[in-house]
């Protein structure tokens, strides 16, 4: 569920129309709500009510707007991060570094010394070796670092090849199978506290079975790391909830979910830890633009909106679909391509979809926007970054601003030596 909808025939974003927030940020904007937000993360955390003790952590790389993440901070929720500049947001938010888990394959040495010296919470290890180099620096530095080891389970996600992260052949945690020994070489290294084991076998997945199947895996390691003698005190068992791209798309809901781990990791007497993303932000958003032309096709017309791939990444990365809506319906459909204006036929929102019909200057929404979206925004083709708005009942604020090309122009230099007339 989302609070956008539409109140006397126009577009609202809870109690905002749409096209307020059009005349007043201009357009392409990406527009969030508060209230979805709020929801996403209060049913996350009720739907894990019967999987005991629980750390609920949002993955910042689905939507790292400050505002977004001020909001997530007073739901309670840590933070998810994977790089350097993800765990400065965190800490600007005003999530406290011991609620920050820091995933990811290639944190660099200022990255993990940086961390530490915050007092980060815990690192997911990706490998042997950084768990020796963290813990050298953490020794070092008089510091203990918490970590857990991830592991790759090898199961299919079912979800996109290019948001499946659990199989052998990608390139995320160790072999499940090696962990054991990987923990013989790191526990008892001075500077490392290793708790436990993570893993995050994908995004957008639609079923709960891979997971099930993931989790189950864990749990088996989890009785032989301890056979072996080591304290397992975490599991984290990562994000990756899927949500409805399309009308009627049917997703197992966060209560689904959260039974489904109470049963798996029944037994296992640990703190679970969660890092949910897309299912927090993905519906909580919308990226709002106009229409330029409608312009005749060989086949079907080509509706030219004001947003394009740079704006909007998923569709022309992985296929997604991102729901069409006019702002101010007229009841009327059409077929039609939706497609931006950057020079490559790969910016192309939809083709040969029945939609609301449209004309030039209308305002129009690609709905579920709100994970994924303005985080992989680029300046490609020249065009300026987008900017992002936050909701909250009847008044709404500019959360980050529209960067001009000028402003990224002026960051540029010809240095002298291509001085003509030297
Ligand atoms: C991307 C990512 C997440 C969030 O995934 P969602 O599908 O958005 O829930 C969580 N954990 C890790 C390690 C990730 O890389």
């Amino acid at each position: 569920m989302d609070h956008f909808s539409l109140v006397d025939g126009a577009m609202h974003c809870e109690g905002v129309p749409l096209s307020v927030i059009a005349e007043a940020v201009g357009t392409p904007v990406y527009v969030y709500s508060t209230a979805t937000l709020k929801r996403h993360a209060r049913v996350f955390r009720e739907g894990l009510a019967g999987a005991g003790d629980v750390h609920l952590a949002y993955a910042i790389k689905a939507n790292p707007n400050l505002a977004v993440l001020r909001v997530m901070a007073d739901a309670g929720y840590g933070a998810d991060v994977v790089s350097g500049g993800e765990l400065a947001r965190a800490l600007a938010a005003g999530i406290p570094a011991s609620d920050v888990v820091f995933s990811g394959v290639g944190k660099t040495v200022t990255e993990l010394t940086t961390a530490l010296e915050a007092g980060l919470g815990q690192f997911n290890l990706e490998l042997e070796e950084e768990g020796v180099v963290l813990a050298g620096l953490a020794a070092a530095r008089g510091l203990v670092a918490n970590a857990t080891l991830r592991v790759n389970p090898d199961v299919d996600a079912g979800t996109h090849a290019k948001i499946s992260t659990g199989k052998r052949e990608n390139k995320f945690g160790v072999p499940i199978d090696q962990a054991p020994a990987i923990f013989g070489r790191l526990a008892g290294l001075p500077g490392l506290a290793l708790r436990g084991v993570a893993i995050h076998i994908g995004s957008q997945l639609s079923d709960l079975a891979p997971l099930e199947a993931a989790y189950r895996r864990v749990g088996e390691l989890v009785t032989e790391l301890r056979g072996l003698g080591f304290p397992i005190e975490r599991v984290d068992l990562g994000g990756g909830l899927g949500v409805p791209y399309r009308e009627g798309d049917v997703l197992p809901s966060p209560a689904e979910y959260g039974a489904m781990v109470a049963r798996a990791t029944k037994d296992w007497g640990v703190r679970l830890m969660f890092e949910p993303g897309r299912v927090i932000a993905g519906n909580a958003g919308v990226l709002l633009t106009k229409v330029i032309w409608v312009k005749p096709g060989a086949i079907n017309p080509y509706v030219i909106v004001d947003a394009a791939m740079n704006d909007l990444a998923r569709p022309a990365m992985y296929d997604a679909w991102h729901d069409f809506r006019a702002v101010h319906p007229t009841g009327e459909r059409m077929v039609a391509n939706i497609a931006g204006p950057v020079c490559e036929s790969g910016d192309t929102f939809a083709m040969g979809r029945d939609i609301d019909a449209v004309k030039s200057g209308d305002l129009a929404i690609f709905r579920t926007a709100g994970a994924y979206g303005a985080t992989m925004a680029s300046t490609y083709n020249s065009r300026a970054l987008v900017p992002e708005v936050l909701v909250d009942g009847d008044r709404f604020a500019v959360v980050a601003d529209r960067i001009l090309p000028e402003t990224i122009l002026a960051a540029e230099r010809i240095p002298e030596w291509l001085t003509p007339g030297d």
